[in-house]
């Protein structure tokens, strides 16, 4: 497999307050995993900002522009958006860099200059709804890039499969009433944001939610790939797979206690390159969202990695 990975100095430079779980140590933690030998033949890009333009492609302009009212002006500040999500001086062009690095990824696997790739970006983007910032995230970047293949390349169909220990709320509510984008989530529930119930399955029963209880571990999240998630790709047929690939389910992770170990990274990036070898010509974005323990985050992102290199 060819596999490629984005990544930006850039990334480094959205800042949240002290004590916040999402930091720039994340990256950090995770470029230190990546010396090793075994990721010699990633090939390692420099994320491209996206236009403003780019962030209308899943959220109104509003929602831009309140966002763009957020950032402050000095070097020192942060500004809290919502609870627990902030701006700082150079937030914008941050997650414009994010969102940057997912679309040249989609160009990357629709034209065949690599197989599989994999964003190493911040500020994560799932939570993010239609016309709200929360949850870290200030724009959807995975919405978005599924709307980048769609727009450019006439994507047909579009999945989108969501490991993140917390429901990708912001995903769900952007394609709800979208029949051509597929939504797999698995997540632990209850946790925050509160949705992703098994009963809500969208206006075209196109989001497909697996909740999994407090403890579940890799059998039953095994499982419930197996029963909930794989089902519904093989129906689904994708033309591209997108991977909202947090690591937050990781059993080191402070945010949740799903209590996964780095082998069901592997596994899960297994069965999902499967489903693209046999519909969509190996095509997989995978873009990172939460993990929060930097060990557990540096583990399993790199056997997802590892995984994605290998085939
Ligand atoms: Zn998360």
């Amino acid at each position: 497999m060819t596999t490629r990975l984005y990544e930006n100095p850039i990334f480094l430079e959205h800042r949240t307050p002290p004590g916040h779980p999402e930091r720039p140590d994340r990256l950090r933690s995770l470029n230190i995993a990546l010396e090793h030998p075994n990721f010699s033949g990633l090939e390692r890009k420099e994320a491209p900002q996206a236009n403003e333009d780019a962030v209308t492609l899943a959220h109104p302009e509003e929602h831009l522009f309140a966002v763009m009212r957020e950032v402050p002006e000095e070097d020192e500040r942060i500004n809290q958006i919502e609870a627990d999500t902030y701006a700082s001086q150079k937030s914008l062009q941050v997650a414009l860099t994010a969102i940057g690095g997912a679309m040249a990824a989609v160009d990357d696997v629709m034209t065949g200059k690599a197989d599989n790739v994999f964003v190493a970006g911040r500020p994560p983007g799932h939570h993010a709804e239609k016309t709200r910032a929360m949850g870290f995230c200030l724009f959807n970047t995975v919405a978005i890039a599924a709307r980048h293949a769609q727009k450019v390349y006439g994507v047909e169909r579009v999945a989108i499969v969501d490991w993140d220990v917390h429901h990708g709320n912001g995903t769900q509510d952007i394609f709800w009433d979208d029949p051509s984008v597929l939504f797999c989530s698995t997540h632990q529930m209850p946790l925050y944001p509160w949705t992703g119930k098994k009963e809500e399955a969208g206006a075209h029963g196109t989001i497909v939610n697996a909740p999994l209880s407090e403890n579940a571990g890799s059998d039953h999240f095994r499982e419930a790939f197996k029963s909930r998630v794989l089902p519904a790709l093989h129906d689904f047929a994708p033309d591209l797979i997108l991977i909202s690939a947090g690591f937050d389910a990781h059993h080191r992770d402070p945010l949740a206690q799903i209590n996964l170990v780095g082998e069901d990274f592997d596994w899960a990036t297994g069965r999902l390159m499967e489903v693209a070898d046999r519909f969509a010509g190996n095509r997989v974005v995978s873009l990172l969202e939460g993990g929060y323990d930097l060990e557990g985050l540096a583990e399993s992102a790199g056997m997802h990695i590892s995984r994605l290199m290998k085939g």
